[in-house]
C-alpha cells in the first residue's frame, strides 16, 4: 500500500510546526556507521544525487533529518530546508555547500551538535522516507578535536537508535564485522536484531565468497538482514554533478553488472540480499511496517498533548476563542469607542481653555516687559499702601505715552502668530490625548499598532496644519488695526486676570520660598538681599564686577540672591497691580490706559474665541472624522495575514493563548488524520486476509 509512510510524513511536518516533534516522534530510519564505511555514499545512491558534505575533516557534525517526499509525475527534483525559510534549491551542489556551511557553523572545539538540520527533498524518483544522517564513528581523535569527541559522538547517535527507530547500520566488507562499530552500537540497543537492517557497503573489494559469507553472519542475526552494496559509482563522479546522469541508476547498472558476474555468491539461488534498489525497497517496506505498527502508540501520545492542550486551554484561557484577526478587530472597536467617548469631552471650551491659557502667558510676558519693569511709578503712582488704595492707579489717560504703550502692547498680542500657535497648542494636545488613550488601550502593549496610530494621527493633523494656521491668521486680522472691547468683555477680562495674577503671585512666592531652602534658610537669604540692594543704591561699593565673592558672599550665593531680588520685586509689582486691576478705576473699559492688564486679557479672549471657531472647523472637526477611518485603512482589512499575526503576538500573553490554541487545533487536526489512517490501515488488512 504504502500510504502510510507519506501520510505519516506529512503528519510529522505538521506537529513540527506545533514545535512537538521532540516529545512525538514517529519512526524514522537512523544511519549510522565508522568514518569512511560507505555511509554517504549509500545516503546519496538512494536519493540518486551527491548532496552530502564531502571532505575529510569531519564533515558531518550536526544530525541532518532527511526528508525524501515522492512526487509522482512530476520532473522537478528540489530541496528545501523549512528551518531557514529559503526557496526550493534545485541545485543540488547548493544543497550540498548549503549543508557543509550549516555543519562547519559548529567550531572545532565543539565538533559535534545535537542541533539537527532539516532537509526536505522532493523527486518522482525518491521514495518517501524519512532519514536520520548521523557523524560518522571515530576511531582515533585527530589532533585539533576534543578528546571527548569519540564519547561525544557515540551518545549522540545513542540518543537517535532508540526505539521506534529502525536502524541502518553500515559496515565495510573489508573490515570484519565484528569489529564494526555500527553494529556493536547497534546490538547495544536492539540485542535481539529485530530493527536493524545491516548494510555491507564496498562489497566489490573482498572475495564474493567472503562477501557472501558476511551476508550471512550468524553472530549478530537480524531479522530484517543484510544487504551487500556497491554505492561508489565508476570513476567519473563530476559527471553526477552536474544532474544529467541519475547516480541512482548508474550505480544500480554498475551492481547489477558486478554481482551478475557472481551468481553463484549472489544469485537468487544464493539466499542473499544485494544490490542498492534492494535495499531502498526494503528501507520503504521496513519504514511502512514501522510506522504501521507504531500508530497506535503515535496516536496515543498525541491524544495525551492533545488532552494537556484542552486542559491549558480550559484552565488558564477559561475556553475563550481568540484569533490574531477577531484580537486586532476587538481591540480596534475598543480603541475608536475610546476615541469617541473623547470627542464627546474635547470641543470647543476645551480648546478656548487650552488656547486661552497659553495666550495668558504672553499677556504675563508683555505686561512684565512693558509696564512692570521698573519704574512704574507713573502708572500707579500711588504708595503700595491699603489707605491709598483708592487712588490707584493715576496714568494720565491723556498722556500719548500711555497711549502708546496700550497700542504697541495689542499689536504684540495680535501679531505673535496667534494662528500657528492656535493651531500647535490644539494638534499638540490631541496628539497626546490619543497616546493617552492608547496607554489604556490593549495597544498599550503593542509596539507597531501604536506606532501606525499615532502616525495615523500625526498624518492627519500635518496635513491640516498650515491651512488651519493660516486660515487662523486671517480671520483675527482685523484685530491687528482694531480692538472693540464691550463693558461686559472687560468685566470677564477683570475677573480673570485677576485669578491670572493671583497665580502669578502664588509661583513668585513659592520660587521665593524654593531659593529660601536652597540657600540654607530665610535668614540667609534676607542677608544676601539686603547686600544686593545696598549695592544697587549705592549704599556700599562692590569692589570688581560685584560678581563674585562681593560681601563675603559665594558667587553661588550671589546668583541666587539677586534671583530672589527679582522675584521679591516681581511679586511686589503684581500685588499692587493686583489691587490695581480690583480698584474702582479699572472697574470699566473707559479706564483701559490704566489698567493695561485687563484690557489684554480681554483682548486675548477675544482672539482666542474667534481662533477656536476655525480651528473646529478646520482641524477639530477633520480629525475627529478622518482619524477612526485612518486606523481603518491602515490596521483594518489591509492588514496582511502574517502582520496580524505578527501584532497580535507582539503581547506575550495574547502570543500564549494564540499559541494553545493553534497547538490544540493542529493536534486535532493531527488526531483526525490519525484515525483515519488508522481505519484504512485496517480495511487494508481486511482485504489482505479476505484477499
Ligand atoms: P562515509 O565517510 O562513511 O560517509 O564514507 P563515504 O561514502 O564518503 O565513502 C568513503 C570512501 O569509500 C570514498 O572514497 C568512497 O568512494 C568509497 N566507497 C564507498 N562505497 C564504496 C564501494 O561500495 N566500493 C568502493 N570500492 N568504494 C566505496
Amino acid at each position: 500500500m504504502m500510504v502510510l509512510t507519506k501520510k505519516m510524513i506529512e503528519i510529522r511536518g505538521i506537529l513540527q510546526k506545533v514545535g512537538q516533534s521532540g516529545s512525538l516522534t514517529l519512526p524514522s530510519i537512523v544511519v549510522i556507521g565508522s568514518q569512511s564505511s560507505g555511509k554517504s555514499s549509500v545516503l546519496e545512491a538512494i536519493v540518486g544525487h551527491e548532496f552530502l558534505p564531502k571532505g575529510s575533516n569531519m564533515v558531518t557534525r550536526r544530525p541532518i533529518e532527511l526528508t525524501l517526499v515522492n512526487t509522482p509525475g512530476s520532473g522537478e527534483e528540489y530541496g528545501e530546508f523549512p528551518d531557514l525559510g529559503l526557496r526550493r534549491i534545485l541545485d543540488f551542489s547548493s544543497i550540498q555547500r548549503t549543508l557543509t556551511e550549516l555543519n562547519m557553523a559548529v567550531s572545532d572545539a565543539d565538533c559535534v551538535s545535537d542541533d539537527p538540520i532539516h532537509l526536505t527533498i522532493y523527486s518522482s524518483n525518491v521514495p518517501d522516507l524519512s532519514l536520520i544522517d548521523l557523524p560518522g564513528y571515530i576511531q582515533v581523535v585527530g589532533q585539533n578535536q576534543p578528546l571527548q569527541l569519540k564519547q561525544k559522538i557515540s551518545e549522540l547517535c545513542d540518543k537517535y537508535i532508540q526505539p521506534p527507530n529502525v536502524i541502518l547500520a553500515i559496515s565495510a566488507a573489508d573490515v570484519d564485522l565484528a569489529n564494526s562499530t555500527a553494529l556493536r552500537a547497534s546490538r547495544r540497543v536492539d540485542p535481539r536484531g529485530e530493527r536493524t537492517i545491516g548494510v555491507v557497503t564496498k562489497m566489490d573489494l573482498v572475495d564474493p565468497t567472503r562477501g557472501a559469507a558476511l551476508l550471512n553472519d550468524k553472530q549478530y542475526p537480524l531479522r530484517l538482514g543484510y544487504v551487500g552494496v556497491v554505492s561508489k559509482a565508476p570513476s567519473s563522479q563530476g559527471l553526477f554533478k552536474m544532474g544529467s546522469t541519475n547516480l541512482m541508476s548508474t550505480i544500480a547498472k554498475h551492481e547489477n553488472s558486478f554481482f551478475s558476474s557472481h551468481p553463484l555468491e549472489f544469485g537468487p539461488d544464493a539466499g542473499v540480499n544485494v544490490g542498492t534498489v534492494t535495499l531502498r525497497k526494503k528501507l520503504m517496506h521496513v519504514l511502512e511496517q514501522t510506522m504501521s505498527s507504531s500508530l497506535q502508540s503515535t496516536t496515543d501520545t498525541i491524544r495525551q498533548e492533545l488532552e494537556e492542550a484542552t486542559y491549558e486551554f480550559k484552565v488558564q484561557y477559561n475556553d475563550r476563542p481568540l484569533s490574531a484577526e477577531s484580537y486586532l478587530a476587538e481591540s480596534l472597536d475598543a480603541f475608536k469607542h475610546s476615541f469617541k467617548q473623547f470627542t464627546d469631552d474635547f470641543g470647543r471650551p476645551q480648546m478656548h481653555e487650552l488656547l486661552k491659557s497659553e495666550l495668558d502667558q504672553k499677556v504675563l510676558d508683555l505686561l512684565a516687559a512693558r509696564y512692570w519693569n521698573k519704574p512704574i511709578t507713573d502708572l500707579s503712582q500711588a504708595q503700595v499702601e491699603p489707605d491709598h488704595i483708592s487712588s490707584l492707579p493715576r496714568a494720565d489717560s491723556s498722556s500719548l505715552y500711555w497711549h502708546r504703550q496700550l497700542d504697541a502692547s495689542a499689536s504684540a498680542l495680535t501679531k505673535l502668530g496667534v494662528g500657528r500657535l492656535a493651531t500647535t497648542v490644539v494638534a499638540s494636545s490631541l496628539l497626546s490625548h490619543v497616546d493617552r488613550l492608547l496607554n489604556s488601550s490593549n495597544f498599550a502593549a503593542h509596539p507597531f499598532a501604536r506606532q501606525a496610530i499615532m502616525e495615523a494621527a500625526s498624518t492627519i493633523l500635518n496635513e491640516r496644519f498650515y491651512g488651519t494656521s493660516d486660515q487662523v491668521e486671517n480671520c483675527i486680522k482685523p484685530f491687528k488695526f482694531e480692538i472693540d472691547i464691550e463693558e461686559r468683555e472687560w468685566a470677564q477680562g477683570r475677573q480673570h486676570i485677576g485669578e491670572v495674577l493671583k497665580k502669578e503671585l502664588h509661583d513668585c512666592e513659592a520660587a521665593l520660598n524654593g531659593l529660601e531652602s536652597s540657600v540654607g534658610g530665610r535668614r540667609k537669604l534676607r542677608e544676601v538681599i539686603s547686600f544686593i540692594d545696598r549695592a544697587r543704591k549705592g549704599d556700599i561699593v562692590v569692589e570688581g564686577d560685584g560678581r563674585s565673592g562681593a560681601g563675603g558672599f559665594s558667587a553661588a550665593l550671589l546668583t541666587k540672591g539677586r534671583e530672589a531680588v527679582f522675584l521679591r520685586d516681581r511679586a511686589d509689582i503684581i500685588k499692587m497691580r493686583l489691587m490695581a486691576v480690583k480698584s474702582k478705576q479699572c472697574a470699566s473699559v473707559k479706564n483701559k490706559y490704566y489698567c493695561p492688564e485687563v484690557f489684554l486679557d480681554s483682548a486675548a479672549s477675544k482672539l482666542a474665541s474667534t481662533a477656536v471657531l476655525f480651528l473646529n472647523v478646520e482641524l477639530l472637526s477633520e480629525f475627529y472624522y478622518n482619524f477612526p477611518r485612518e486606523l481603518d485603512l491602515r490596521l483594518g482589512r489591509h492588514l496582511k495575514e502574517d502582520e496580524i499575526e505578527r501584532f497580535a503576538k507582539e503581547d506575550p500573553k495574547i502570543r500564549r493563548h494564540l499559541e494553545v490554541i493553534r497547538r490544540k487545533e493542529l493536534l486535532e487536526l493531527v488526531l483526525e488524520k490519525m484515525d483515519s489512517l488508522k481505519q484504512l490501515e485496517g480495511r487494508e488488512r481486511e482485504r489482505l486476509t479476505d484477499g
